[in-house]
């Protein structure tokens, strides 16, 4: 199937005329369609119908811009199953997933809807006499999107639905990996009665990218994807003074103290680690596990990894999908050389499949290293994949040290018993994400998403904070007494 850009209302393809494909990851033989390769002109012309769209859009009353919002909601739910499979068959985690990825991208849109009927600004006394003050949230303008294929759809969301109930619109570029999954959430959209124009989305890679980053027209970049990329991203936007909002790379630590219950540690560090196939921004990538109780937690560990059952995410019997692309696939391979090389000990896995089950997919062992130390480049660099490393710890200060000792910080967690130690670590891991005794993975969508260092520059996803994002404040004084009050002046006296 054929598919197209949503630019000014209408479906049309690119300028250039050029498409890309979109296989299945886990079976490349099946060819999900291909999509518009968008160019330049692509983008001036979406930036066109947003720029020309906003005039009208930010005069529409947030509870009524939130009205076709909430409808898009129960659009999404009534389709979750359809795009979920639709998911899984374009990205490959397992259906359990693309359905929390869906189910997201709902719970987002219900939560931030709401927020038409609030909006809320504040007010404050004026230090003069008949005199009012108050502070307002006001549309920014054109914002244009840039997201990964991990959540195909729910990042979309994230970013797509307070930036329209604040009144702003829209240009979203999502991966090229996964243009299907944003093209339904778009859909949608349309359907519930967002007007032409409000949003519109272009397919294609990094040049159509780029231009949404340079555009005098674009007043805010909401970006998310690796860190390299991110810092692209900055350097273009900032010439013009852009807002730019960007989340980035993770290499996130669970810390295992000698107190924890190790049973619920495991299922955590086998969900924060090999859930996604360690493709997430908060993946527990590094397990920072006290000496006391590393061997009997290793032992354990690695038999659970070993008897995960890796395959094609719509089999339910399934329960790690493949990597994304081939691309992706070497580069997880080639961390399991380097970390060969560095020293540490190949615990389980290792190895790409390539059987009858999984020859026409991106498929790998689950994996884990241990011995592994913190300067260690598989214990410092995002992969990405289903690979996980630990590293030993003799104490509480020393786990906190190690958790931090790293370029990202989106999450961390702790697994004790001891609620001394849980509220330490609490404040000092350097992070914007935290949990005590689960994973480093399950966000909700009411609370600020983000994080600091290397993942992040400041800005927060999701919960109120996106409003922040996707609004200015405006200072607003009402002076009723007729005459001239100087303030800091004439209320000297
Ligand atoms: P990526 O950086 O390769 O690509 C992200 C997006 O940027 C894609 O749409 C891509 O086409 C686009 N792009 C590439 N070059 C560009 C350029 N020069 N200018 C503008 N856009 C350009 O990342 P990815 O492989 O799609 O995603 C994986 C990364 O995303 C990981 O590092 C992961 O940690 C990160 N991620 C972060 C979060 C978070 O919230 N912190 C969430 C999910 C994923």
């Amino acid at each position: 199937m054929n598919f197209s850009n949503f630019v000014g209302g209408r479906w049309v393809p690119s300028a250039s005329a050029r498409t890309f494909e979109n296989r299945n990851p886990a079976n490349t033989d099946e060819l999900i369609g291909t999509f518009p390769d968008s160019t330049v002109a692509d983008a001036e012309q979406a930036i066109d119908a947003a720029h020309r769209a906003f005039e009208s859009w930010r005069l529409v009353p947030a509870p009524k811009r939130a009205e076709i919002l909430f409808k898009a909601a129960r659009i999404i739910a009534d389709r979750k199953e359809q795009f979920a499979r639709d998911m899984t068959r374009e990205m490959g985690k397992v259906l359990d997933e693309t359905r929390g990825d869906v189910q997201e991208a709902i719970d987002m849109t219900y939560f931030l809807a709401a927020e038409g009927r609030r909006l809320h600004g504040q007010t404050a006394p004026s230090e003069l006499r008949d005199k009012f003050a108050m502070s307002i949230r006001q549309p920014i303008g054109v914002c244009s999107m840039i997201t990964p294929w991990n959540f195909p759809m729910a990042i979309p969301s994230w970013k797509i639905i307070p930036a329209l109930v604040c009144g702003n619109t829209v240009v979203l570029k999502p991966s090229e990996l996964t243009p299907l999954s944003a093209l339904h959430f778009v859909t949608v959209l349309e359907e519930a009665g967002v007007p032409p124009g409000v949003v519109n989305m272009l397919t294609g890679g990094p040049a159509v990218g780029e231009a949404l980053t340079t555009h005098p027209r674009v007043s805010v970049v909401s970006f998310t994807g690796s860190t390299a990329v991110g810092r692209l991203v900055n350097q273009n936007a900032a010439p013009h003074f852009k807002k730019v909002h960007l989340e980035m790379g993770g290499k996130n630590p669970i810390m295992i103290m000698d107190d924890a219950n190790l049973e619920l540690a495991l299922e955590g560090c086998l969900w924060g680690g090999f859930g996604t196939t360690g493709q997430r921004c908060t993946a527990a990538s590094r397990v920072i596990v006290h000496d006391k109780v590393h061997d009997r937690f290793v032992d354990a560990f690695v038999k659970r990894v070993k008897a995960l059952r890796v395959g094609d995410g719509l089999d339910p019997a399934m329960q790690v999908g493949p990597s994304i692309s081939e691309k992706q696939l070497q580069k997880v391979m080639s961390y399991v050389e380097i970390g060969k090389q560095e020293g540490a000990t190949l615990a389980c896995g290792g190895t790409r499949l390539t059987g009858r089950a999984h020859a026409k997919g991106f498929f790998h062992e689950p994996t884990v290293f241990t011995g592994v130390t913190r300067t260690m480049r598989i214990a410092r660099e995002e992969i990405f994949g289903p690979v996980v490393s630990v590293i030993t710890c003799g104490s509480l200060d020393e786990a906190i040290e190690i958790g931090n000792d790293v370029d990202y910080g989106l999450s961390a967690s702790i697994y004790t018993q001891d609620i001394n130690r849980a509220f330490r670590a609490m404040r000092d891991m350097n992070t914007g994400i935290f949990y005590v005794n689960a994973p480093t993975i399950g966000a909700e969508v009411h609370l600020p998403f983000g994080g600091t260092k290397a993942t992040g520059n400041g800005h927060r996803e999701a919960g109120l904070a996106a409003l922040d994002v996707f609004s200015e404040w405006k200072s607003v004084y009402v002076d009723f007494s007729g005459k001239l009050q100087r303030a800091q002046i004439d209320n000297a006296e």
